[in-house]
């Protein structure tokens, strides 16, 4: 893999070329197959940068055109050592060339969507700057999906008032199949990354939550995974962060999609939430997210489900079907605690699943060796803020975590 970055103004535009041994099919770093659709792509910062360290842009690459690299990538500018270990180490990929001295950083921002996982880390730090990731087009792949919004989700995080930064690219367009979006989750880094020297970044906070960081979530199932190859900072990623001097933060590691719902609710920034990437005025209400999100919602407000969404729409299906289930915690949470569930959507899951108030009381409460991983400089905060706001797990109750999918 040979990878070429050229600077035009403000925006940054990343070509790169397979090697014989590479291929255009490829995985993610949670496993997922993905297919490449084309070789470059852009960047556009709000404002030039006065600099850039060589190994800021190499990760920044590296987020898209890891999946692809089987044996060595080749920079168009030298890199750390300790960069390029971090890539030997993590996927015993030979990278170079080196010979430039490591970066640090001293501030943190946040890594923000407006969903409610990224709002609660917003009203956990509020002093933090935001970093959005905005989605425009490709000049040579066409949008298909034009149905997602992400010029109303870029409205809404300029609307919270906050310092924002807001880098716009179309990257996403680099993947084929399944579908648009970041070859590998931290490509969303990618114009944090850029400005991480202009913004003196020395940690970019995620929404990551406790399902995400140690219950295997999203496309993982129940499976406890203290070796998050994506999120643990002794992963593969978060040693080549930490090598960039970015270190990777997930304050809301320790507590479940149920405590970032109720603090973003409860925050001021609960007017510019949103889960959905299809609506304009409001969350769409009818895509799968939305009736997930809704469940917690719903059982943090304990009334009943608001939706219009029935047990034969597509989207309704795999919770007619038995578990396993993607996210499985927070189903069981919402069945134990949304009035009514028996006669809804989740009926049959609720049914199977046959959990109760006590038996998910764990996904109320903050699992400790979430904190004790987040960076010294921001670890306090954090602490102070999980012990005073939230409480933390008893030893039965962070048992709960150790053994999930394992019991
Ligand atoms: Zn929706």
């Amino acid at each position: 893999m040979r990878v070429t970055w050229t600077a035009d103004g403000d925006t940054w535009r990343m070509a790169f070329r397979l090697d014989a041994e590479d291929d255009v099919t490829g995985r993610c770093a949670d496993g997922q197959p993905l297919r490449l659709a084309t070789n470059s792509f852009r960047i556009e910062l709000p404002r030039a940068p006065r600099e850039i360290h060589p190994d800021l842009l190499a990760l920044a690459a590296w987020t898209v055109a890891a999946p692809w690299t089987r044996r060595r990538i080749v920079f168009d500018r030298p890199i750390s050592d300790g960069l390029a270990g971090a890539i030997g180490d993590g996927w015993g990929v030979e990278a170079g060339p080196t010979g430039t001295g490591a970066r640090s950083g001293g501030r943190l921002a946040i890594s923000y969507s407006g969903g409610a996982d990224s709002v609660a880390v917003a009203a956990m730090l509020p002093d933090a700057p935001f970093v959005h990731f905005q989605r425009v087009s490709h000049p040579r792949v066409p949008n298909r999906w034009t149905h997602y919004r992400s010029d109303v989700l870029a409205e809404l995080a300029a609307a919270t008032g906050r310092e924002l930064t807001v880098v716009r690219s179309d990257l996403e367009f680099t993947l084929a199949e399944p579908r648009p979006g970041y070859p590998e989750h931290h490509a969303v880094a990618a114009g944090a990354l850029l400005m991480a020297d202009e913004l003196d970044l020395g940690g970019l906070a995620f929404g990551y939550e406790l399902g995400s960081r140690w219950l295997g979530g999203d496309r993982y199932l129940l499976r406890y995974t203290p070796d998050n190859p994506m999120w643990a900072p002794h992963g593969a990623w978060g040693r080549a962060f930490a090598a960039a001097g970015v270190h990777l933060v997930l304050p809301v590691g320790g507590v479940s999609e149920a405590v970032t719902m109720r603090l973003a609710l409860n925050s001021e920034l609960r007017g510019q939430v949103r889960w959905c990437l299809r609506g304009v005025g409001g969350p769409c209400g009818t895509c799968g997210k939305c009736l997930y999100k809704e469940l917690i919602q719903a059982a943090v407000e304990r009334r009943p489900l608001r939706t219009t969404i029935t047990a034969g729409r597509p989207v309704a299906r795999r919770w007619q079907e038995p578990p396993p289930y993607g996210g499985q915690e927070m189903i069981e949470y919402g069945c134990a605690r949304v009035p009514g569930v028996e006669d809804t959507v989740f009926g049959a899951a609720a049914r199977y699943l046959g959990a109760t108030e006590s038996s998910t009381a764990w996904l109320e409460r903050c699992y400790p060796p979430a904190i004790e991983e987040i960076p010294e400089p921001w670890r306090g905060r954090v602490r102070d803020f999980m012990t005073g706001e939230i409480g933390l797990m008893s030893e039965d109750e962070a048992r709960r975590v150790e053994t999930w999918g394992v019991a």
